[in-house]
Order: structure tokens, then C-alpha cells, then sequence
């Protein structure tokens, strides 16, 4: 190939580049990273969830928890979100995992709040989340470059496929697997932003035990 031959598709491909540079951002992700009304909805959740938690929590000891998922839940990923548009290229698990070693996301809005508040009781917090295992040094590492890392926090990702958060759940309650050390742990409440962040009876248990953030950007629907 001659170099003026390279340099039609270099000048196309660049051409794209800006136009998608200057595009809209989709609805979804325009909503989370620009809109009022997303960070009010996630405040509002946490300070529902302080309202009807901490009263609770004063006479809670070690056998108790909070289960959070980390993911649009403690963490907000919109930054990868945006830099895929730009890209004009979807979710693959490769270029997650290189967001999320990057250590790069932020804060949910009213979590951090809401931790503070939580740790100032004896409830441990357990962040169950899909991240796959082998990325928990760079997530605890966000964690605590955001400030909402404790050293007495549990983690429990995902190891494989058999590894669903049911089953890691389960765990919590009985004291089994992985958490045979810590022993069984009542769970005072969930918090996620995908309804398989909940065991059953979800809609029982909303806004007092299930504490639902917004996320329109992804999930199973
Ligand atoms: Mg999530």
C-alpha cells in the first residue's frame, strides 16, 4: 500500500473520530453525568437508608451487616461509559478490566454520607459485587483513593460463573465458603442498583431493608 492509499482511510477514520467527539452523548449516560435529577435520586436513597437504618444500627454488634454491590451502587463507572461512546464501541469485558484496574471511578452520589454515618455503628460492610476476584487489589485501591475504604471490610467478587451472587449471599448468611472465618452474619440490609442485587421479595422490602439506586446505563432488562 502506497502511502496516499493509507492515508484516505487514516483521514476517514480521524473525520469519525471528531464527529463522535462532538456528538451527543446517549440519553442514558447524558442523564447520569449531567442531570440534577440522577444525583437527587441517588442522595434521596441514602438519606432514606440513614433514616431508617441508623436507628437500628445503634444496638448492632459484629454479627451484623450491610451488603452493598460496588458498581453504579458505591461506584459510579460513567467515565468508562463515556470513553466507549467516543470510541464507538460497546462493553467488553477486556476493556473493563482495564477501567477498572485504571482506578478511575467515582462516588455514587450520598454514599459516601452514608458510609461515614454507617461506620460509626459495629455493622460490617460486605461489598458484594460481580468484579471478577482477580481485580480486588485495584478495586480496594478505589476504594480507599475515594476514601470509603475500611480495613475490617469484606469483599466478595466473583470467581467464576458458579459464583453467582445468590450463592455468595448464602455465604454471608451461613457462614459457609469463603466466609467460614467470619462466621454466618445477619444482614441488616442490601443495597444495589439491579434487582439481582436482592434476594427474594423484593418489592416487599424496598426503602427498608432493599435500597435501589438508578441506573439506566446498563442492566438485565
Ligand atoms: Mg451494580
Amino acid at each position: 500500500m502506497t502511502n496516499k492509499t493509507l492515508l484516505i482511510p487514516l483521514l476517514l477514520l480521524w473525520a469519525n473520530l471528531q464527529a463522535l467527539e462532538k456528538k451527543a452523548l446517549p440519553n442514558d449516560v447524558r442523564w447520569v453525568t449531567q442531570s440534577k435529577e440522577y444525583s437527587s435520586l441517588c442522595t434521596q436513597t441514602y438519606r432514606l437508608a440513614e433514616q431508617t437504618l441508623l436507628p437500628k444500627l445503634k444496638n448492632a454488634g459484629p454479627g451484623d451487616a450491610i451488603v452493598m454491590d460496588l458498581d453504579e451502587t458505591v461506584l459510579d463507572n460513567s467515565k468508562y461509559q463515556v470513553e466507549r461512546f467516543r470510541l464507538n464501541l460497546g462493553f467488553t469485558q477486556e476493556s473493563w478490566s482495564e477501567w477498572v484496574v485504571r482506578r478511575e471511578a467515582g462516588l455514587v452520589p450520598g454514599v459516601k454520607a452514608f458510609i461515614e454515618k454507617v461506620r460509626m455503628h459495629r455493622v460490617k460492610i460486605v461489598f458484594l459485587s460481580n468484579r471478577m476476584e482477580y481485580n480486588l487489589e485495584p478495586t480496594r485501591a478505589n476504594l480507599a483513593k475515594l476514601g470509603v475504604l475500611a480495613k475490617d471490610d469484606l469483599f466478595l467478587l466473583r470467581r467464576n460463573k458458579e459464583d453467582t451472587k445468590q450463592v455468595r449471599r448464602e455465604q454471608i448468611l451461613q457462614g459457609k465458603g469463603r466466609m467460614k472465618k467470619t462466621g454466618p452474619l445477619r444482614v441488616v440490609a442490601y443495597f444495589g442498583d439491579a434487582m439481582g442485587d436482592f434476594p427474594d421479595e423484593k418489592e416487599k422490602w424496598l426503602g427498608e431493608k432493599f435500597f435501589i439506586l438508578p441506573n439506566p446505563m446498563y442492566g438485565k432488562w
